[in-house]
Parts: C-alpha cells; sequence; structure tokens
C-alpha cells in the first residue's frame, strides 16, 4: 500500500480550509461540502484558528485516492512561527500551498515557500479563488516566478476567470515544461535540442514528476476551493507527481511524533509519521535521550476516523499510547537492546526546535484562578511545541517562552475561549544564557566542616561546545558509591545548571565527578536504619548545588544573547531609512543586495529588538517590507550583565541555602 503524507499551507484566507473540505469531498469522505463561512468544516473546530487562521493543534485525516493513501497533516503552521516548527514539517513527503488569484502572494506566503524549499519538500501551488472578481491568471503566474520561485509551471488554462463559472483545463504538456525540465536536467536538453517535437508527453510527464520530486520545479493548478473547479486537475497532481515512498517495514524502527493530544481519560496520546520499521503494540520504544516506554495501544488513519490496530509501519501515520513522556518533535526508535549491549539510541538532538529567545510571565486575572491556570498553561504547552513554561516556586509564578508578541496573543485567547481564564502578562523579557569561561572545580568531603550532608561530592567543570547539551562524566568508580547516589548528583547537577551564576540556563558544559563518598547503612549491629548516620540520595541532592556553584565561580561565566538572522526585503527607495532604523536597533547588516525597485537586506539583530523592528517597519517602508528572522547564535552581552531572578533556594548565597534545606530537613 502507498502512503502520501501531504501537508496544506497558506497565508491566513487563502482557502486552506475550504480546499481541505473539497478533498474530502472529492474523496468521498464527507457527503457534503461544508462551509467555512457557517463553521460546519471538518478540520477547523477551533474559534481561535477561525479567526487568526492559526492551527494550534495539527490533525490528521485519512482519504484514499484510487489505490493511493493519502494523510492529510494539518502542520501546526502558524505562519509567523514556521522557521521554528520547520523540523516537524519534516513529516510531510509533499505540500499543497495555496495562494488567492486575487490578492497573490503574501509575505507569509513567500515564508512558508522559502521553508518548503530549505526543506526540499516536493510542492504543487494551488491558486484559489479563480471565481471572484479581480482573479488573474498571467500576472499572477508573473508573480509566483518572481515572488516564490521562478521554477514554476503552469499546469493548464483558466477560463471565465473571476466569474461563477470559472474553469480550470490542465493540458498534458503544458507551455514552457520542455524548457523548464531542460534546465534541470541534462538528458532531457540534449534531446530538445536535437529536436524540440521529439520528446513525447509520456516522457515530459515522467520528466516532470521526477524534478517535482526532487523539489526543484513547482507544477502550478488553478481553482476554487468554493465551486470544485480545478481540484480534480489538483488531485491529479497529487497521486502522479508527489513522492508516495514505501518504506522497509523490515528495517530499524524510526519515526518522528509531530503531534500530542490527552485522550478521553487524560492519557498522552503520540501521532507518529513512521519512516521505517514496524511498531506493534507492546513493544518498547525509546525517544529523547534514555527515556524507554512500552506501546499499549495503536491505531491508525483510515477513512476519515481512526481504527485500532495491532501495528503501525513505514510509511503510515499511527496514534501511539504508552509514550507517557514523549514530547513533540521527539524521534522514536525500537527500544531493543543490541549485541554490544547497548541500548540502540533514538538518535539526534532532543532540541528539535529553535530555542525560544523571549519568555514573559502570565499572570491570573483571578488570584483564585492561578491553579487552574497552571493545569491549563501545562496542557498548552504539551499539545503546542512552542509554548515552554518555567515554574517559579520561590514566586508561585509561571513564565512562558516566546517566540514572537504575537504568541502572547494567541496563548491569551486560548485560555480565554477553552478554559475561560483570563490573564495578563508582565513586560517581555529577553532569554539569555551563560557560558562557562575556564575550568573549576570543588570539593566538599563526608563528616568534614562545613559539610553538614552525609556526602562526599567533588566536581569539576569545564566549557563545552555550544549545541552539545550538558555531558557529565565520572573520574570516581562506578562502583565506589551506590548507583543511585552518583544518579542522584547527576539529576542535581543538570538541574542546578538550569539558573547559573547570574540566573540563566547553562546550556553547555561538561561535568566530571571528581569525588565520591558516603556513609554505609547502619544495620549490622542493631538492624535499625539510622538517617543521622547513613547516607541517603537526599544528602547528594542538597549537597551538590553548593558543590557546583562553587566550582562555577571558580570557572566563571559569561552571558549571551541571542541573535536572529534577518531578511529584509524592501522598496530601495527605502533602504536608506531602515539601515539607520537597523543601527539603532544594534542590527548588523550585511552589504545590502540593491535592486531597481525592491532590495534585500540580511544580517544578523539582537532578538530584544525583532519585535521593535517589525514595529516600525510599515512605517520605514509604506508597508511593503517584508521580514523574516529566525534564532541564529547566542553571543556576548556587552554593556550592563542583565540577570535573572532565581527561582530556587540560591546555592550561590551558602547560609541563606542552608537555613532553608536544612530546615526541610
Ligand atoms: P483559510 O484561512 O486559508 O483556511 O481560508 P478559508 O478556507 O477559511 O477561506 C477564507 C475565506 O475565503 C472564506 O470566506 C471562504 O469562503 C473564502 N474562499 C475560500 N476559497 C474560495 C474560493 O475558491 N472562491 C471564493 N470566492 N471564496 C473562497
Amino acid at each position: 500500500m502507498k502512503a502520501l503524507n501531504l501537508g496544506i499551507l497558506a497565508h491566513v484566507d487563502a482557502g486552506k480550509t475550504s480546499l481541505t473540505e473539497r478533498l474530502l469531498y472529492a474523496a468521498g469522505v464527507i457527503d457534503a461540502v461544508g462551509s467555512v463561512d457557517d463553521g460546519s468544516t471538518q478540520t477547523d473546530s477551533l474559534a481561535l484558528e477561525r479567526q487568526r487562521g492559526i492551527t494550534i493543534k495539527s490533525a490528521v485525516v485519512s482519504f484514499a485516492l484510487g489505490d493511493l493513501t493519502v494523510n492529510l497533516i494539518d502542520t501546526p503552521g502558524h505562519p509567523d512561527f514556521i522557521a521554528e516548527v520547520e523540523r516537524v514539517l519534516g513529516v510531510l513527503d509533499g505540500a499543497v500551498l495555496v495562494v488567492s488569484a486575487v490578492e497573490g502572494v503574501q509575505a507569509q506566503t513567500r515564508i512558508l515557500m522559502r521553508t518548503l524549499q530549505r526543506l526540499r519538500i516536493p510542492t504543487l501551488i494551488f491558486v484559489n479563488k479563480i471565481d471572484r472578481a479581480g482573479a488573474r491568471y498571467e500576472s499572477l503566474v508573473q508573480e509566483l516566478r518572481a515572488k516564490l520561485s521562478p521554477e514554476v509551471v503552469a499546469m493548464g488554462a483558466t477560463s471565465n476567470l473571476g466569474t461563477a463559472t470559472a474553469s480550470f483545463t490542465p493540458h498534458q504538456a503544458p507551455e514552457g515544461l520542455v524548457e523548464l525540465l531542460a534546465e534541470h536536467d541534462e538528458r532531457l536538453l540534449a534531446a530538445y535540442v536535437e529536436d524540440e517535437n521529439a520528446l513525447s508527453d509520456d516522457a515530459l510527464r515522467a520528466g516532470l514528476a521526477e524534478q517535482t520530486r526532487r523539489a526543484v520545479v513547482h507544477p502550478v493548478y488553478f481553482g476554487s476551493a468554493i465551486s470544485g473547479a480545478g481540484v480534480e486537475a489538483l488531485i491529479g497532481g497529487i497521486r502522479e507527481l508527489l513522492p508516495a515512498p514505501e518504506g522497509d517495514p523490515r528495517a530499524p524502527v524510526a519515526g518522528s511524533v509531530f503531534k500530542v493530544e490527552r485522550g478521553a481519560a487524560g492519557e498522552k496520546v503520540a501521532y507518529v509519521r513512521m519512516f521505517s520499521g514496524e511498531v506493534r503494540t507492546r513493544d518498547r520504544l525509546r525517544f529523547r535521550g534514555d527515556q524507554e516506554a512500552k506501546v499499549t495501544a495503536i491505531s491508525v488513519f483510515d477513512g476519515g476516523t481512526t481504527r485500532t490496530r495491532a501495528s503501525v509501519a513505514a510509511g503510515q501515520i499511527g496514534k501511539l499510547w504508552g509514550l507517557a513522556e514523549v514530547r513533540i518533535g521527539d524521534r522514536i526508535a525500537g527500544g531493543c537492546v543490541d549485541e554490544s549491549g547497548r541500548k540502540a539510541s533514538a538518535g539526534g538532538r532532543e532540541a528539535f526546535f529553535a530555542p525560544p529567545t523571549l519568555e514573559t510571565v502570565v499572570l491570573p486575572a483571578k488570584a483564585s484562578d492561578r491553579g487552574n491556570l497552571q493545569s491549563a498553561l501545562s496542557q498548552l504547552a504539551e499539545q503546542d511545541p512552542l509554548i515552554n513554561l518555567r515554574q517559579d516556586d520561590v514566586r508561585q509564578e509561571t513564565s512562558v517562552s516566546l517566540y514572537g508578541e504575537v504568541q502572547k496573543e494567541v496563548i491569551q485567547t486560548t485560555l480565554a475561549t477553552e478554559y475561560g481564564l483570563d490573564v495578563d502578562f508582565r513586560e517581555t523579557t529577553t532569554i539569555h544564557i551563560e557560558r562557562i569561561d575556564g575550568e573549576g572545580a570543588a570539593v566538599e568531603f563526608n563528616k568534614v566542616d562545613p559539610n553538614p550532608f552525609l556526602a562526599t561530592v567533588g566536581l569539576r567543570v569545564e566549557p563545552a561546545s555550544p549545541g552539545q547539551g550538558v555531558d557529565f562524566a565520572l573520574e570516581v568508580e562506578l562502583g565506589s558509591m551506590p548507583y543511585a547516589f552518583i544518579k542522584a548528583v547527576e539529576e542535581t547537577v543538570r538541574e542546578t545548571l538550569q539558573q547559573g551564576l547570574r540566573g540563566w540556563e547553562i546550556p553547555d558544559a561538561r561535568v566530571v565527578m571528581t569525588h565520591s563518598g558516603y556513609s554505609a547503612r547502619q544495620s549490622h549491629a542493631h538492624a535499625v536504619f539510622d538517617k543521622s548516620m547513613s547516607s541517603t540520595a537526599g544528602d547528594f541532592r542538597l549537597l551538590t548545588p553548593l558543590v557546583l556553584t562553587t566550582a562555577l565561580r571558580q570557572a566563571g561565566t559569561t552571558v549571551h544573547e541571542p541573535m536572529h538572522r534577518f531578511q529584509l526585503e524592501l522598496p530601495t527607495d527605502t533602504v536608506r531609512g531602515v539601515l539607520s532604523a537597523l543601527a539603532k536597533l544594534r542590527a548588523i547588516p550585511r552589504v545590502p543586495a540593491l535592486d531597481t525597485s525592491t532590495s534585500v537586506l540580511e544580517g544578523e539583530i539582537p532578538a530584544a529588538a525583532v519585535y521593535q523592528l517589525e514595529q516600525q517597519l510599515p512605517a520605514l517602508t509604506r508597508g511593503e517590507g517584508v521580514l523574516e528572522s529566525a534564532f541564529k547564535r547566542y553571543q556576548p552581552v556587552t554593556g550592563a550583565v542583565p540577570r535573572r531572578e532565581r527561582t530556587d533556594h540560591d546555592p550561590l548565597n551558602r547560609r541563606e541555602y542552608l537555613l532553608h534545606v536544612l530546615r526541610r530537613v
């Protein structure tokens, strides 16, 4: 069975929802075409999605086109944050990009197309709304070429454009196809030069399919999601031109989680796109580092609904139950132990998303809503890969990290409409990080003053390269103390590094345990466990932050701020004004690529300044400037060093820390 995982992407209002309905209708999944305007569509259930065109929860609808199963995946495609979720788009085999025949290519359309191209996802373009007054053909194709990609080919012609009877007639070998294909194919070029008419239609179609699958050429269809014109032709294109890979079900398990939701009983359900292998119920799967869990149930998508199955195989999408700790973006792998005794790795780093660079504190309008707010936010965070939370237990507050200011509005509306919670936000701040400058070491010995804990812990910290994560290593014998104690030290090290010397996370570090020691369980003589004489994991958990921060002080840290790369398209005569605004925002543009009418500015800008730039841009560019930006790297801050309030009992202040934790003991 062939399966195609398809995504439909569009600028808000271009007709993504209506087209989805049309495809479902054409495939016989639904009996009547729902209307967006009276809210009866299959896919668009959230009011907020309607208002803002934001797909917060991706959904899947499956249908059959002949022998081809299409899994239509509603990817989290908030166009403002597409760069941040681009790894989720990696589950797609192909995409349909919807453009309005009247409004044409919008800023967000270009960003979507650029992302699809970066990921090399085969893409068909559907020019929608040909029935509307003002619908264009010739000038629209020009616009697609100029603004999306020069490698587009219109797959047919329209008639009665701009009227209710507008239609689309597909052509077997559309105009310009040979020339376009020949550019990317030496053999075709040679044959074409030899004799322009020698190439058969079949050879051209095969060439077109091949180049569409390599994402070098983009076929364009015209039609109307409302009248259904052109939809048959588009379906033909989906079947003929997009790749339906047949992954190997006997290969090792590899899959990608692109959606997580809660089932009827509150249990976690993961949507997994299988790239290879086969997962059966009761299989153990691995994901994110050394997490492991058993699959308790599986269902697959079929004809508009889901059905319980014993397995899900390469190429398919399955809902998996039992993976309690799984998150969006996780890669999954088989949990088998290989011959060397090491577990097969689930591969890759856990961060499949660019780090969020802004954060804000969410405050309930009514103090009594605090508890509800916390649980609502954790639910949202689970479902939406763009929402991360940080809990401040000392001040009893929750911070959410943000990719942009727009996200505040999304969170606020969702909390209001879905949970009935009114919230406010504190001012948005930039999330910095700390990097370790040099090497530092510290040790405290069991029963030696001033160590009040029954534990010996020695740690050395060293810098690690960006992106490496926290590496915990042992220079003590693994058998020198119970494994639970070593594990307690490692876990506490990771936790403590969440807040460096100035309160910012230290994402990359190498930490080596140099000393260990404990007091053995006192049970020989009197056979009773005496807490005052025997070490517990708690001793190690409480001592480790003190040792680690002493070592960190010695090593020193530098605070870094996030920088975005940006690309700015704007009218050439506005470049000067924009450049001087950029300078004020501490942006570093490269030499601009000036053109007669529009120019492109690229460079880096502090994440903290992106919002201001967005605000100023319309005035500076007569509303024509298009900005795309995404996280690039961290760089040391210059000037005043920002601090973040700690959310723990500050181990940097030994006296206070001990007062707090010893009182608890
Ligand atoms: P989405 O925001 O991309 O999901 O777009 P919708 O499917 O919600 O459509 C936005 C608006 O455009 C709705 O009012 C639709 O009725 C209308 N619309 C969508 N497709 C067409 C079309 O082909 N022709 C016309 N005339 N209107 C359309």
